[in-house]
This record gives structure tokens, C-alpha cells and sequence, in this order.
């Protein structure tokens, strides 16, 4: 039997319709990327939304299609995003910290159709259109003004039609859109995964999962969101759709406010103090450049009231100083792009509640519980499932209707298990109290003698070493072992070290079979686009690394025995007279004031060396192994699996040319914005081609036809009144000959208009082509009623 209730398909123009008609006059403030403060409303938004759906549609735009956006937190991406959506296509958040190449990749792959884009990127759009056959136009989140002077492609794109300017388009089109009418299950977002192991997989999200993770979003457990709220999302839209923000601010009608192009500490700061911010949410590096920046001047934060801290786990020191010094609340969440992205998080429960701060600190550390709606399960590498005990540690998987069921185009074939569970590839542990605590990737975890050794660990203790600014810990091949842990370790400025003082460090800290068979010092530690350090470089660069016990078996100068362990000071797998018990309280996390100040730290390094590596193409080279290391392909191109996706064309190194310009979280883009008044004409009618279509000439044809008559009869009426023209051609000729016959031709023009319009897109084009008819035939009607009555 079926229940008797109205069924509302979940789709997210509803989102946005609610938040312009109850909240239409709630503010949504924007740093533009021109500069200045920018202030709209929901209502607005909608408004305009609407309008990128007419232009979308103009430029032939189907549900579907993917539309591609590189581009900032700002209120035009938002529109933008409910234009989209709001008629059935698909946007496609494409992440600029990539390298040109990657991206050019991921929008090939996703079949983007049109590009919406940020004055700050143009030098990537210039990079990547010659790869993108079928990308015809992009369209710049700016006004005329602020159009570029001397925009030049880096490679021959006989497809591109050119730049539009999104302010000229946005004021042309019709705010008449109709949109929904669609199955909740249709896609709504595409978002690539950053692809740190293999190629990058595109997430499809439906209309459906978006809004129920905006209402598991909305929950006091979770980010507790309501009306009175002003948000900040300072985590990017291109991230896993901002973590939902973009979707749960209008839908409580809290005030939203948009950071745009600007992440560094005195530009948050700012923000939240001037807009009355009291809810954000951000990646730690961001948190750290926040509280570094207050540290340094003093400032104060008087309206913020919870920050949710996820995409990398968070340190102590930034829960302590929001805690301690600025009474701000911290809930340190989990979540993949996956995942739409909320998994987990650490809010307390009501008995946690109640302990003193410092107990409460480890399950603040740890990445929490599931919110209703996601299922989580702990295995081990057969599917058993494993102890909620805090120690017992296993791979973390995970289901319900915000988890992804397969990526786009079946890659990586099936992702989920019998009970349709996703493997998140994330190693944890679940405690008694259900708290969820990371201790690796899977790809990243050493198996030794068929056991697990938590590489994140290591390196967490490793990086409190006072010499430390980043640690990293891969596995290598062991003949008996299968694989043992070696330490990266890469210096602070003028520090040098031995390995003694690393392992000696480590004593006593891990189970003694995970110490690292050896330490090796590196000039550099990569890290991916989204901050993390890059194990699949690493290990790529590392791949003929030999560990020296063995090598030194090889070159005959020690006994194989030496080289396998035996006989050896080490461990290599856990002591039989260590008890499980031992070995996790031997990883127990460790809050040691000076590792977690280290951990701090080494988040701050993380975002220097981001700035450092991405704006560098080229893979750099680690000190030690650089000579030995092939080049790497650290982005290798499968072929497409669909048949309507193009491979690639083969890049022109000059694709690249333009000066990559984005650099890390903290760092603005910096591509001059250039005023163009007075630019030429032509240029601006390249810009603005398509915009009407080739309906709009004919329809304004025929209005002007349909004008003819009742033209001829005022100018003959007038001209025969004041003299001007003689009686015989102002009335007979004019009024009495032509006009009829003018009125009968537009007649045909206006129902020639009508069909023109039903082709070339009724609803845009509906208003011209009645009002020619209705010309008309109001000018027909009076010609025979004149000649009814008998005047001429
Ligand atoms: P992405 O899909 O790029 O957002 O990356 C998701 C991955 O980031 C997860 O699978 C985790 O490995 C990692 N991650 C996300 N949040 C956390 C966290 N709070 N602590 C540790 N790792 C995290």
C-alpha cells in the first residue's frame, strides 16, 4: 500500500525559489574579483539565475549538458549554479589548483559544453580551449569595463567563438524561465576527485542527493544552521560543492557571505568581522593563517561562533586557540568528494559534553560520527567486520543516499561492495563511543609481515621533531617482509640532522616493529592540489630506492639474514610478546605540547610549499634521489570510455606558456584586471555573438513590419495636415493603397514570427512574436473599420 502524500521531486530550484520568497531580502556579500564589496539578495539571485538559464538555453544548452565552472566563491557562481541546475544541466566545478594540463583533461573527460570563468583564469582558459573541442565559448564573471584588452589563446582553436562578458548577457535575457519538471534523480553536479592515486574519477551528484545533504547539513549535530546565521564558506565551490553551503545558506535564509578570489588570514579576518560572521567552514591551513594573522596583530574575533574544520585532520593547536582564546567552536568533520562531502563529525555527545574541556580534546581530535542518513562500517581486507574498540583498525566504508553508487563513465568499474557499501580507501579505527579517528589512506598503509603500520602517525610524531617542518612515510619493498616504512624527512631552513636523531626520537613513541628501516632527508615534499602530501609522487620518485641492509646484501658486504631482520635490532613485525594492548597505546594519538605544535607548524609549512609547488609544472626534484628517478608521468590519460568524448588532441608545449597563476589557498590570483572603455566595436561583437540567437533578427523584422502601416498612415495623416504632402499620395497612396497591402504582408511575417519562435526557443522568443501579430491585427481592424464607416 502506498502512502497518500504529495510527492515533490527533490530538486534544487526549490532551494533557491524558497530562499527568494521567504528570505528574497537577505544579503549574499561578495569580495569581487574586480575588488570592491558587493552586495545582492536571494531574490536577486534568482532573478538572475534564471537569466544564465535563458542564455544557457540560447547558446543550446540541453539537460544533460555539462557546463563547466573555473571560478571563485562569489554570488555570480551561485547564480550561475542554480542556472544551471534549474533547467536540467549538469555543472561541472572544475578545481584551477590543478595543474592547466589536469584540467584540460577533467573537462575534456566531464564533456563540457561552455565554460563560466573568472577574470583571474583567463591565463588557464587561454591554456586549455585548444584542448577542448567542444568548448565554443566562455563566458567571464564580469562587466563590460573589466573585459580583457588583448585576450589570446595559447594554441590554435578554430572551435572557440570567443569571450562573453556574463554582466552584458545576464541584462539581456528574460527573468521567464520555467525550471524543474524533472526527475529528482536527474545530475545536478559533476566534481572530479583530485586523483592523488590514479586518474582523477568524476562524482555525479543528483538533484535528489544534494538536497538531502542539505538537510543532514542543516542539523544542529551537524553544521547546525539557521536563519539568523551569516555564513562564510571560505572552502572553495570547486571542493566538493563547498561542502554544501552554496545549498544549505539559502535554504535556512541565513546570510551568506563570499570571500572570492582573497584566503589569507587579514582578508578572513576582515570579512568575518565587518559582515557579523558567525558560521564558516575551511580546510586547517586556512584556520592556521587565520590565527597567525590575529597572533601577529592583535585582532579579535567578536561574532563568529562554530567553525567546521575538515578535508585534512586538524590539528590541536587550532582547536585549543579558537577554544581558548576567541571562545569560537570547532567541529573537525570527514568527508570525500564521495561523500557529497559530510561523513563525519566531532560533536559532542551529551555525556562528552559534560566532561572538562581536556577530556573532551581526544574525541575532538578524532573525525566523529555519522549524521543520520550515512552508515558506516569498519573491515577488515576480507569484509570482516572489525571491533568498535578505538584500537582495532580497518579499511572505512560507507553508504546511504549522499554516497556515490559508480563514477562518470564506469570508471574504476564497480565501487561497491555486496551490501553496497563504498570503500572510502581511508584506514580507521571507531571507538566504543562511535567516534571515527583517520590513521591512513589504504594506498598509503605499510602492510609488514602481514600487518598494518599507520604511516600518518609516524609522521605526525616525526614532524614534532624540532628539526621538522614536513615528514612523510612511504613503504618499500622488503624480501621477507613485503614492505617496511622508510621516513622522509625535509629540514627546517639551516637545520641538519642524522637518522639516529630521528629514530631515537621516534623511541618509545610506536610499536617497535614500526620503525622506519630508514630515514632519508629530502630538499622537497610534494603536495597534491588540495594541500596533502603526494604519496603517489613520492613513491613514484622513490621507486628505485633499495633499503641500504639490502643493498648491502646485494653488494656482498652483509648477510641476507642482515638484510631480512634477522638477527638485526629491529622489529618487523608486531613483538609476540607485545600485546595488541601494547602496540595501540604504543599509537595511541600523542598530544605532546611540542608535536602538536609541530603538527601546527607543519600545516603552515604545507601552505608555503603549496604555494611553492603548484604554480611549478614540473615535478620537483627530491634532494638524494633526483639523479636516479625517471621522469614521471604523474598524469597518465586513459583513453575515453564514451563515445561521444574526444580524445585529446596532442597539447602545443606553448599551451602552457601563460604563467600559471594560481598558487594555494592563501594567495589571491594576480592577473591584472585591465579596464577596456572604448575598446573597439568589433571586439565587442565577438564577445556578445549568440547572444540574441538567430531567431531575435527576424522576430524584431517582423515587429517593424507590422509597424509599416500604421507608420504610413500618421506620416500621410500629418504630412497632408501641415501641408507637406500632397492629398492624393498622403491619403490615396499611402493610407488608402499601401498600408492595407503593408498590414496583409505582416500578416504572413507575423505568423512566419510565431513559427520562428516556436523553433528557435518559445519562451525566449514568445513577447516579439505576438506583438507583431497583435500589431497586426490591431492595424487591420481599425483599416476596415475606417472603411466600414466610410472615411477616408
Ligand atoms: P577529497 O575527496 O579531495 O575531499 O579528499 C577526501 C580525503 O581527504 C578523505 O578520504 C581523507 O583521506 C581526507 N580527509 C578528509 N577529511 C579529513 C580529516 N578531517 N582528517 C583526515 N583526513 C581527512
Amino acid at each position: 500500500m502506498q502512502g497518500l502524500m504529495q510527492h515533490g521531486a527533490l530538486t534544487l530550484d526549490k532551494i533557491i525559489d524558497h530562499a527568494a520568497q521567504w528570505h528574497g531580502g537577505r544579503e549574499v556579500v561578495t569580495r569581487s574579483v574586480e575588488g570592491p564589496i558587493v552586495r545582492t539578495t536571494y531574490a536577486e539571485i534568482h532573478n538572475r539565475a534564471k537569466r544564465v538559464s535563458n542564455l544557457l538555453l540560447s547558446l543550446g544548452i540541453r539537460p544533460g549538458d555539462r557546463v563547466g565552472t573555473l571560478a571563485w566563491n562569489t554570488a555570480r557562481h551561485i547564480e550561475t549554479w542554480y542556472g544551471i541546475m534549474g533547467v536540467g544541466a549538469v555543472c561541472h566545478t572544475l578545481n584551477p589548483r590543478l595543474f592547466p594540463e589536469q584540467i584540460a583533461w577533467i573537462a575534456d573527460h566531464g564533456g563540457d559544453k561552455l565554460i563560466f570563468t573568472d577574470l583571474t583564469f583567463l591565463p588557464i582558459i587561454a591554456g586549455i580551449i585548444p584542448r577542448l573541442p567542444n568548448v565554443e565559448h566562455v563566458v567571464v564573471f564580469t562587466d563590460r569595463d573589466h573585459m580583457p584588452a588583448d585576450f589570446r589563446l595559447a594554441g590554435d582553436a578554430p572551435h572557440f567563438k570567443g569571450l562573453l562578458c556574463y554582466e552584458d548577457l545576464v541584462a539581456e535575457q528574460s527573468a521567464d524561465c520555467v525550471w524543474g519538471g524533472f526527475d529528482e534523480g536527474t545530475a545536478a553536479g559533476l566534481c572530479y576527485t583530485s586523483g592523488t592515486t590514479g586518474d582523477p574519477k568524476g562524482v555525479m551528484y543528483s538533484h535528489r542527493s544534494n538536497f538531502l545533504h542539505t538537510f543532514i547539513t542543516m542539523q544542529p549535530d551537524v553544521m547546525g544552521l539557521s536563519q539568523r546565521d551569516v555564513i562564510l564558506p571560505v572552502v572553495p565551490m570547486f571542493h566538493a560543492n563547498a561542502w554544501g553551503v552554496a545549498f544549505s545558506a539559502p535554504a535556512t535564509g541565513a546570510k551568506i557571505v563570499m570571500p572570492g578570489a582573497r584566503m589569507d588570514g587579514a582578508a578572513i579576518h576582515e570579512l568575518l568581522e565587518t559582515e557579523g560572521v558567525t558560521f564558516s567552514a575551511a580546510v586547517p591551513t586556512v584556520w592556521q593563517m587565520l590565527l597567525q594573522h590575529l597572533e601577529s596583530t592583535g585582532g579579535t574575533i567578536s561574532t563568529l561562533k562554530k567553525v567546521v574544520i575538515g578535508g585534512a585532520a586538524c590539528p590541536e593547536s587550532i582547536i585549543r586557540a579558537f577554544h581558548e582564546k576567541y571562545g569560537v567552536e570547532v567541529v573537525h568533520a570527514w568527508g570525500m568528494t564521495e561523500t557529497s562531502p559530510v561523513g563525519t563529525l566531532s560533536t559532542m555527545t551529551d555525556a562528552l559534553e559534560k566532561l572538562p574541556y581536556d577530556q573532551q580534546m581526544p574525541y575532538r581530535l578524532k573525525q566523529g560520527r555519522p549524521p543520520m542518513g550515512v552508515e558506516l562500517k569498519l573491515t577488515d581486507d576480507d569484509g570482516n567486520a572489525l571491533p568498535h574498540d578505538g584500537k582495532a583498525f580497518g579499511h572505512l566504508k560507507i553508504r546511504g543516499p549522499i554516497i556515490a553508487a559508480e563514477y562518470f563513465r564506469g570508471a574504476g568499474g564497480k565501487i561497491l561492495d555486496a551490501d553496497g557499501f563504498f570503500d572510502t580507501g581511508d584506514v580507521a579505527t571507531i571507538d566504543e563511543m562511535g567516534f571515527m579517528q583517520i590513521t591512513d589512506r589504504a594506498k598509503d598503509v605499510v602492510k609488514s609481515g602481514g600487518e598494518w603500520i599507520s604511516t600518518i602517525e609516524i609522521e605526525n610524531i616525526a614532524v614534532g621533531h624540532p628539526k621538522a617542518a614536513l615528514a612523510a612515510v612511504i613503504g618499500v619493498p622488503h624480501p621477507k617482509w613485503d614492505e617496511r616504512p622508510i621516513l622522509l624527512v625535509k629540514l627546517k631552513e639551516g637545520e641538519t640532522a642524522t637518522k639516529e636523531e630521528f629514530l631515537d626520537f621516534l623511541q618509545g613513541k610506536i610499536a617497535k616493529w614500526w620503525m622506519p628501516d630508514d630515514v632519508v632527508f629530502v630538499d622537497e615534499i610534494p603536495l597534491g592540489a588540495t594541500g596533502k602530501i603526494d604519496k603517489k609522487v613520492i613513491r613514484q620518485r622513490m621507486k628505485d630506492y633499495v633499503l641500504p641492509t639490502i643493498a648491502a646484501a646485494a653488494a656482498g658486504t652483509a648477510t641476507l639474514a642482515a638484510a631480512d631482520g634477522a638477527g638485526a635490532p629491529v622489529l618487523y613485525a608486531p613483538d609476540p610478546v607485545e600485546t595488541p594492548e601494547d602496540v595501540a597505546e604504543a599509537v595511541e594519538p600523542v598530544h605532546e605540547p611540542e608535536v602538536l605544535a609541530a603538527q601546527a607548524e607543519a600545516e603552515t609549512v604545507s601552505a608555503e610549499a603549496l604555494a611553492a609547488s603548484l604554480p611549478d609544472p614540473e615535478p620537483t626534484p627530491v634532494a638524494h634521489i633526483a639523479e636516479a628517478a625517471e621522469p614521471e608521468d604523474v598524469f597518465p590519460h586513459e583513453p575515453l570510455v564514451e563515445a561521444e568524448a574526444k580524445p585529446l588532441e596532442p597539447t602545443p608545449e606553448t599551451a602552457f606558456d601563460a604563467p600559471p597563476v594560481f598558487v594555494a589557498e592563501e594567495a589571491p590570483l594576480a592577473m591584472p584586471i585591465q579596464p577596456s572603455k572604448g575598446r573597439k566595436a568589433k571586439a565587442a561583437k565577438t564577445e556578445t555573438s549568440g547572444k540574441g540567437g538567430w531567431a531575435s533578427p527576424i522576430l524584431i523584422g517582423a515587429v517593424v513590419i507590422a509597424l509599416v502601416p500604421a507608420a504610413l498612415i500618421v506620416v500621410g495623416a500629418l504630412g497632408a495636415r501641415f501641408g507637406l504632402l500632397d492629398k492624393a499620395i498622403a491619403y490615396d497612396l499611402m493610407t488608402r493603397d499601401l498600408a492595407p497591402l503593408v498590414a496583409w504582408l505582416s500578416l504572413g511575417t507575423g505568423a512566419l514570427g510565431v513559427v520562428v519562435a516556436m523553433i528557435g526557443g518559445v519562451q525566449r522568443h514568445w513577447k516579439r512574436a505576438l506583438l507583431a501579430l497583435a500589431i497586426t491585427i490591431g492595424t487591420l481592424a481599425v483599416l476596415f473599420l475606417a472603411t466600414g464607416v466610410g472615411g477616408r
